[in-house]
């Protein structure tokens, strides 16, 4: 695929192309090949992409797998083992004493025979800032961004004293406490929805969320999108197999499960079609509107005709926010987008680093928690049948004060601009520090040929890398970067936060360099084999070619596409498009 791209974006940038080929070209991709595309288009575009040694000329160079290693990469490996473990001993020591009895998936996460040495957790002993302390005195500036819950770095001030505050006053977990109260009527407030309920994961929130749509419609059937990831309830979990069917994911999941929920391309407007047909069985589509594993996909226009379809077939659309929501701004995916879903999931971020996620939207929905509006001062009752939601933690004053917190502290930095229009609110000054940090790691590795992009999202980042099943790079990497000074996460999704300086960030960019330096002295990156390039190279002209054929005359216009008027001069308008749809797209945040 991404050979495609790149021969698609070389002959647009070259002016290499008949016009209308490159429209085809383009209108042949999906709505993630496109995205890819624009953001190839615009790197090369920038003073960044241009000022980068021109790579063009030469192929990537190739990661090595862990079955084809030299000794002497053998050699490095052991010797990495060996410096890793007088690095953080204690750490080590805690791996493995402890593996017998304590249990946690984590621990098996990447790993790989080769590199087993390396790959035991890092105990922490605090966090302070923007810094990661482990027992070994060891400090690292932290991207993992606790899988994006930290916004504020470790220990904000107003949050820690709203939890140490509360703590001292103890935590009734039965009743109702005053921050109750103040952070539902914030959150409803800054992320504009009706009403809202607080859940003891984010788990829960999208599988109540779900429960309660099926309450409110009566249907069972629901629809999610390939890519995307919803908490690991039995409600959500489904793969999708090449013939379409769902597919229980794995051990203990009941195929039972599946065969209620149907699983789509995202942003393929194919997939519409097969909601409209399946209208009257669907209770909710569940969406990741930015899913965190394909951080380019932002199929805006699908999910405007998403919303669309759903209004009309009265289908509850769920936006899970749990990544994007207090991360892209107060108003979520929902204002990056401009398209407001019947109900919302979150967690992460309003949790202030406590257990929690809510259910944030209509009433239409969300009175089936607790039957509406009515009062207790007057002779109403509950107006609808209720389902069932509850839990013990559901109200623990502790996350309740930390969610406070975290609300007043946003608010108060956005001031009157709680929709982030202003180039100096804080979220647009971390969103562009994110991407300036993305496009130099960018622009070094295709300086170095080494097939690695740093694809971001927000103040979101991930590390994209050409490995294979075998390959052992993309962990030495992060063990390498570890031993420099940054930490990272197995999720692979990694944050900036508002205690990242100037200074964290050349230090973070200076230890991605140096690892890759480090790879490249090693060996561990190869000159790819000619052979091999002629045959890709001809794959993937066959693919294009065989693309366009299906594609056939351009289709009319759709937002990734838009119509380009005859007479124009076709390429200019494309780039232009491409352009456009990009400045949308900054604009918003990315
Ligand atoms: N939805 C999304 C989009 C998530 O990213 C996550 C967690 N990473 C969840 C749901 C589940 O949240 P939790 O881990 O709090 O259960």
């Amino acid at each position: 695929m991404s050979v495609t791209i790149d021969s698609i974006a070389e002959k647009i940038l070259s002016n290499d192309i008949d016009k209308s080929e490159a429209l085809k070209s383009f209108d042949s991709l999906s709505d993630y090949e496109k995205n890819i595309l624009i953001s190839k288009l615009k790197f090369n575009l920038s003073d960044k992409g241009k000022n980068a040694a021109p790579a063009d000329d030469k192929p990537l160079l190739k990661p090595v797998s862990e079955r084809g290693l030299s000794e002497d990469q053998q050699k490095y490996v052991d010797e990495l083992c060996a410096m890793f473990e007088k690095f953080a001993p204690k750490s080590k020591q805690n791996a493995l004493i402890h593996q017998e009895y304590f249990v946690d998936q984590r621990k098996t996460a990447n790993l790989k025979r080769g590199l087993k040495n390396l790959q035991y957790h890092i105990t922490y002993d605090r966090g302070e800032g923007a810094y990661l302390y482990d027992i070994d005195g060891n400090r690292y500036v932290d991207v993992t961004g606790d899988n994006g819950v930290n916004l504020f770095g470790h220990q904000p001030e107003r949050i820690k004293k709203a939890i140490v505050d509360r703590a001292s006053k103890g935590f009734p977990l039965v009743g109702y406490t005053e921050e109750l109260f103040v952070a539902a009527q914030l959150f409803t407030e800054l992320t504009q929805s009706e009403r809202v309920m607080f859940t003891q994961s984010g788990t829960e929130a999208v599988m109540w969320a779900v429960r309660i749509a099926r309450a409110a419609t009566g249907r069972n059937k629901l629809v999610i999108f390939d890519g995307s990831y919803h908490g690991l309830s039995d409600t959500v979990l489904a793969a999708r197999d090449p013939e379409g069917n769902s597919m229980a994911m794995g051990l203990g999941m009941l195929q039972e499960y599946a065969d209620q929920i149907i699983v789509l391309e995202y942003g393929a407007m194919e997939g519409l079609e097969t909601i409209a047909e399946h209208a009257d069985e669907i209770a909710c589509v569940l969406v990741e509107p930015i899913q965190s594993r394909h951080p380019l996909r932002q199929p805006k226009e699908f999910l405007k005709e998403l919303r669309k379809l759903t209004l009309e077939k009265d289908i509850c659309l769920i936006f899970d926010e749990m990544i994007t929501g207090f991360r892209v701004g107060p108003r979520g995916a929902q204002g990056f987008y401009g398209i407001k879903s019947d109900m919302a999931t979150y967690g992460k971020v309003p949790g202030g680093g406590m257990p929690t996620g809510m259910i944030a939207g209509m009433a239409k929905y969300m009175d089936y928690v607790d039957g509406g509006t009515w009062r207790f001062d007057d002779d109403s009752m509950p107006k609808l049948k209720r389902t069932l939601v509850a839990g013990t933690h559901t109200r623990n004053p502790l996350k309740l004060a930390a969610c406070k917190a975290v609300l007043e502290e946003i608010k108060a930095r956005c001031g009157d601009d709680l929709d982030c229009k202003k180039p100096d609110n804080f979220y647009n000054k971390l969103n562009k520090t994110t991407k300036d940090m993305a496009e130099e790691i960018n622009a070094f590795c295709r300086e170095k040929r080494v097939p690695f992009t740093v694809d971001y999202f927000s103040s979101l980042f991930k590390f994209r890398g050409t490995d294979d099943p075998n390959g052992v790079v993309k962990e030495l990497f992060i063990f390498l970067l570890r031993m420099n000074g940054v930490e990272t996460s197995v999720s692979g999704n990694f944050f900036l936060n508002t205690e990242h300086t100037p200074e964290h960030i050349r230090q973070i960019i200076e230890a991605v360099k140096k690892s890759i330096n480090t790879l490249i002295e090693k060996g561990f990156y190869v000159e790819p084999d000619p052979a091999e390039i002629e045959a890709a190279k001809k794959a993937a002209e066959q693919k294009a070619q065989r693309a366009i054929k299906k594609a056939g005359a351009p289709k009319p216009a759709t937002a990734a596409v838009p119509a380009v008027s005859a007479g124009n001069d076709q390429l200019e308008a494309l780039k232009n498009l491409i352009l456009s749809d990009l400045r949308n797209a900054t604009a918003g945040g990315n």
